[in-house]
């Protein structure tokens, strides 16, 4: 059989542990030999990143600026245990985080559905998308633990030394806590303009939820800059595209979320997103069932797995034992990055050869062949079987063979 041509090059970042192991299958087994691809590989597992002092990341991410679209497998994020198993020369920071300031992208994250894993929520029919403004408030706050009575102030002098403002936050009469938090308007500007052109692309509603009532300064904000973009870059689009822009509190949110179909994408602040997200994750069934992309506001993508590099499968795999992990999440990691690719090189074989093997993965666990996080939460049917990592990848591979003849 011919080979697919795909026409850009697509920048590969690989990673760790059992998920390096699961990528290479993925790709052996289920992309070279369909696809004529021209990589541009960047090795991102620990040991590469402590050599090259962390270079090899901006390098990564300097090369999805320069083709547009990438894909990668989980990385280890070092801690201090990290740091005395790979002998590291110190606690890099988080390879994730690195690449999403450079590309200055949110990350959305979506559920993959199968037919015999139903969520938690009954109602939930379609994928709820979560925008997770991935930037400040208590991700990169201030903070102290007041020690006794005293008065804590907010601050603020502008470059020239001006006091421009100061209010007292509390006057406290014995020990306590208290954080500064920030955001910048052209974080939250970027933000919205990710998330209504990723919910424009998938054709979703946006939903965005804050506390504006409480927060009159601070989370107005992001409701305002939401309201400017919106009426600004997208109204007439969204209107002609049946779609809409629905802001609520973030409490209201929640609770409608729980009645909906689902098939929006909920906005979210920083916090709430990395709550929900996980919310979400195992409402719909398994970590390893949610996809994830970072989108920059120029238009890169990144396509990527939510879980991590599951650490405890690979110490099994390191003794030869069987192991049972999961690698729909990286499938669809390479899927959304070809579609991506296929769409913004007008190749549709390429994008039509992703649909394929979407397909043969979701009917390979709707069959009943699956890996042991999903056997546990299946719908119980005499069919279902726990397989191996690589039993179910060349079950993947069977079925997308047939479909490709
Ligand atoms: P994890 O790798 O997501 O795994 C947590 C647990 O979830 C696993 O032990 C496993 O449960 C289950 N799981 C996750 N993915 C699975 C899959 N594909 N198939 C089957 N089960 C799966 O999270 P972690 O153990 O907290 O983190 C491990 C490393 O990953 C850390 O070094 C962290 O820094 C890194 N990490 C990387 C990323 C990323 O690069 N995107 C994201 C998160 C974490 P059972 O053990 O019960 O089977
Ligand atoms: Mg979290």
């Amino acid at each position: 059989m011919k080979k697919i041509k795909v026409k850009t090059p697509i920048v590969e970042i690989d990673g760790d542990e059992m998920t390096r192991i699961m990528w290479q299958m993925v790709k052996d087994s289920l992309l070279s030999p369909y696809l004529d691809m021209n990589l541009a590989y960047y090795d991102l597992q620990l040991k590469n990143r402590d050599a090259t002092d962390d270079r090899i990341t901006l390098e990564a991410a300097e090369a999805i600026k320069k083709y547009g679209v990438g894909a990668k497998c989980a990385t280890i994020t070092p801690d201090k245990n990290r740091v005395k198993e790979y002998n590291l020369k110190q606690e890099w920071k988080s390879p994730n985080g690195t690449i999403r300031a450079a590309l200055d992208g949110t990350v959305f994250r979506a559920p993959i559905l199968v037919k015999n894993i139903l969520p938690a929520v009954r109602s939930w029919k379609k994928p709820i998308h979560i925008g997770r403004h991935a930037y400040g408030d208590v991700y990169k706050n201030c903070e102290y633990r007041v020690p006794e009575a005293g008065k804590a102030e907010l601050l603020f002098t502008d470059n020239a030394g001006k006091e421009l403002f100061r209010g007292t936050v509390q006057d406290f009469k014995g020990p306590g806590v208290i954080q500064g938090i920030h955001n910048t308007d052209k974080s939250i500007s970027s933000f919205a303009k990710a998330c209504f052109t990723y919910a424009y692309d998938e054709k979703l509603d946006v939903w965005l939820g804050v506390k504006d009532t409480i927060s009159k300064t601070y989370d107005t904000q992001f409701r305002k800059i939401f309201e400017e973009e919106f009426q600004n870059n997208w109204k007439s689009k969204y209107e002609e595209a049946g779609l809409k822009y629905f802001f609520t509190l973030i409490d209201d949110a929640v609770a409608r979320i729980m009645k909906t179909e689902g098939g929006m994408l909920w906005a979210c602040k920083n916090y709430d997103g990395d709550v929900m997200s996980d919310m979400l994750g195992s409402a719909y069934g398994s970590l390893a069932m949610m996809t994830s992309v970072l989108v920059s506001p120029q238009g890169f993508y990144e396509f990527e797995a939510s879980h991590g590099t599951v650490q405890k499968h690979y110490y099994k795999y390191l003794k030869g034992e069987k192991t049972s992990s999961n690698s729909m999440a990286l499938i669809f990691a390479w899927t959304g990055c070809l579609k991506k690719r296929g769409e913004l090189d007008r190749t549709p074989e390429v994008v039509e050869f992703a649909n394929k093997l979407e397909e043969a993965a979701l009917e390979t666990v709707e069959s009943g062949v699956m890996t042991g996080d999903l056997v546990l939460v299946a719908t119980p049917d005499p069919n279902n079987r726990q397989v191996t990592t690589e039993e179910f990848i060349r079950e993947v591979a069977n079925r997308l063979q047939k479909k490709l003849n």
